[in-house]
């Protein structure tokens, strides 16, 4: 059995698959993927309508982390309009919606999954599923991958984009960090992100109810806004959710940051708080105390059940809801935070390791809402594979 391989890159969604396919035919590539098929996010992303990109991208204004700047040399290599042309070159029609969505006009992810399977194994790529890697190291010259069987694979090149730790139900578990860690890379504080925000009062009465309407989003202690938008909002069970509340979520992690927050965090109980957790410990307990939302709703606009449930009329057509938590790690759907940037060449190759790659989510930049972190994927894979 075949075990060494010019490149092996751990994860078979588009990251490892596109890749893949941006480099060069004649290097030999090994996809480890720890899931049973290749690509269970992708088959998930924008509702299983694979919400690729976006029409409308302002780094400033769509991304987030400290070393989002490198997003302007990043995406004068590969943006929307390259991944764009990729797909029509490729016969996958892509349409826009609203907000500048771009969308797979066929609304069925499993077609762009079919393409960059095809288009990967055409490329000399081996795809191994139900292969979790349980460890990598830099022996002299080569990586070697030593995945859940015991096999050891040898490489000269490995690319890590295994995700963050968000939605773990995919796959995504954390394992990078060990990874990157063992290569001596700084890891920055993972935020769980593009998160539903948990009311304390209960809402189940109109669950899966959704309302246009305008959300403000209150600080208890100055009493001003730091948020507002109109927009639709989803009522589940006891959380509120909907791009209105990932948008949300961002705007009170940025006024999170803002904050001298010394006085707050000596008041909290750490003693049972693990050291990796610290950061998200203090956001929850922060939101909880210091967050309000509040919902303007038109009424004519709204269901006769929401009308009731928050016994609203011409006098009265605000109601404000107190937070309890974030949603968990489980239903998040982006991790932010991970490995630093500028630690890696403009190629994202380790500083610390040549020959060593990562991409992806693994990387300290995401978008602020969900239609954006395919496109810095797409990117941050092409820039890998082409210098491979
Ligand atoms: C439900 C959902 C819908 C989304 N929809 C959209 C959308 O429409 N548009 C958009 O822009 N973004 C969307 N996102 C966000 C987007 O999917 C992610 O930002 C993107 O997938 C990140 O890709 P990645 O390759 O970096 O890592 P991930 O997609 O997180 O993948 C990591 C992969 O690595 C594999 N892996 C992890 N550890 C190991 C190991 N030890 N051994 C082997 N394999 C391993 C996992 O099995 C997994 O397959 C969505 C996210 C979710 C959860």
């Amino acid at each position: 059995m075949q075990t060494h391989y010019d490149i092996i890159i751990i994860w078979a969604w588009a990251a490892g698959l596109f890749t893949s396919i941006e480099s060069p035919v004649s290097l030999r590539k090994l996809i480890l993927e720890k899931n049973k098929n290749p690509g269970v996010k992708v088959l998930l992303s924008g509702w299983e309508r694979a919400n690729v990109s976006n029409i409308d991208i302002e780094v400033e204004r769509d991304y987030f982390g400290q070393n989002k700047k490198a997003l302007i040399w990043m995406f004068k290599k590969f943006n929307q309009y390259d991944i764009m042309s990729f797909f029509a070159e490729n016969g996958i029609n892509i349409v826009e919606e609203d907000r500048g969505r771009l969308i797979l006009e066929s609304w069925d992810s499993r077609e762009l999954l079919e393409l960059l399977l095809k288009k990967s194994k055409e490329n000399n790529t081996n795809i191994l599923c139900n292969s979790p890697v349980v460890d990598v190291m830099k022996i002299g010259e080569k990586f070697e991958v030593i995945t859940g069987d015991g096999i050891r694979y040898t490489s000269d090149k490995l690319v890590i984009t295994s995700g963050g730790k968000s939605f773990s139900q995919v796959g995504t578990t954390w394992d990078g960090y060990k990874w990157a860690e063992n290569f001596w890379h700084t890891i920055l504080t993972p935020h769980r992100w593009l998160c539903w925000l948990v009311s304390k009062k209960d809402v189940s009465e109109i669950s899966w109810v959704s309302c246009d309407l305008k959300l403000e989003i209150i600080s208890n202690i100055s009493k001003k806004s730091i948020y507002t938008e109109f927009w639709p909002l989803l009522f589940t069970h006891f959380w509120v959710s909907g791009p209105i509340i990932f948008n949300g979520a961002v705007a009170i992690w940025e006024y999170i940051n803002s904050l001298d927050l010394t006085d707050f965090v000596s008041l909290l109980d750490f003693s049972k708080i693990p050291e990796n957790e610290k950061t998200d410990y203090i956001e929850r307990n922060f939101i909880k105390e210091n967050i309000t939302l509040k919902l303007t709703f038109t009424l004519e606009k709204i269901p006769k059940r929401v009308v009731a449930f928050f016994e609203l009329n011409e006098e009265n057509i605000e109601i404000f809801l107190e937070l309890q938590d974030y949603r968990t790690w489980k239903e998040a759907k982006v991790t932010w935070g991970w490995i630093s940037i500028d630690e890696l060449t403009n190629a994202l190759e380790s500083k610390l390791f040549p020959g060593l790659y990562f991409a992806g989510e693994i990387l300290d930049i995401t978008g602020k809402t969900w239609w954006f972190n395919l496109q810095f994927s797409w990117t941050s894979w092409h820039i890998v594979g082409k210098n491979l």
